[in-house]
């Protein structure tokens, strides 16, 4: 039996009087490539932002590598989101460092040396075809560019999950099949890669599991999926 990496038990969240998802029980095992879909405002969002830990469930309980993940302490939560990898639209890059810079940052903050994260940027750069453009800016790259980009830096450090919130949403289709195929290579590497799409055919050509989300309960659990929200 594969190892449960993330299990919500009877999950619910609200924010004021709105209750983004509820009650839910889910479990993802280690190395799963896991789609999440439904219409916007269904709860796909809040319930990737609940696993990094961005704010306690409302009720219910979060475990993440076997633990309850309310237990960790804010001191030990730096250490706790270094397991992760985040693609996530607010989480940008920083528009005053370059394609190299942005990346690397990821391991400045893991404490490599400044030699081994030279090579490690460089290696995963050339890997996504970016190397070129490592001298340039985020407001340079074109929208595909800079999610590669973005996926560089949440992997770089190697992390156990990957949590991706529509990370193809503003790409053209062709560009959207690279940055799915640099996910379903990384999940290929053992990373468990949790993903929020709208993206009806890319869901249905990789056949990956799908949970479908609808007013912040899933709906459909299916090995294998398609892209289903009714
Ligand atoms: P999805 O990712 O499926 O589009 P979300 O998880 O973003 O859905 O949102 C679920 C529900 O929670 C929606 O009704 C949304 O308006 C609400 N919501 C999400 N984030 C916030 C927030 N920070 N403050 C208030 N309401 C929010």
């Amino acid at each position: 039996m594969a190892q449960t990496i993330v299990k919500f038990d009877q999950v619910s969240k609200k924010y004021g009087n709105t209750l983004a998802v509820s009650e839910i029980n889910l479990e993802v095992e280690a190395g799963e490539f896991i789609f999440l879909v439904g219409p916007s405002g269904a709860g796909k969002s809040t319930l990737l932002r609940l696993i990094a830990k961005e704010y306690p469930p409302s009720s219910g309980k979060i475990f993440v590598f076997e633990k309850d993940i309310s237990k960790i302490k804010s001191s030990n939560l730096p250490f706790y989101r270094r397991k992760l990898g985040f693609v996530f639209q607010d989480f940008k890059l920083l528009d005053d460092r370059t394609v190299f810079e942005n990346v690397a940052i990821a391991l400045e903050v893991r404490g490599h040396s400044d030699e081994q994260i030279a090579k490690e940027v460089e290696k995963i750069l050339k890997l996504f075809e970016i190397w070129p453009k490592r001298n340039l800016f985020p407001n340079q790259l074109s929208g595909g560019e800079g999610q590669r980009t973005a996926i560089a830096r949440a992997i770089i450090g190697k992390p156990d999950i990957l949590l991706a919130d529509e990370p193809t949403g503003d790409l053209d289709p062709q560009t959207s099949w690279g940055v799915i195929q640099l996910l379903n290579e990384i999940n290929s590497w053992g990373t468990t890669v949790m993903m929020a799409t709208h993206n009806v055919e890319i869901v249905n050509t990789l056949k990956r599991r799908v949970v479908s989300i609808r007013d912040g309960k899933i709906i459909k659990d299916k090995k294998e999926g398609r892209y289903e929200i009714h």
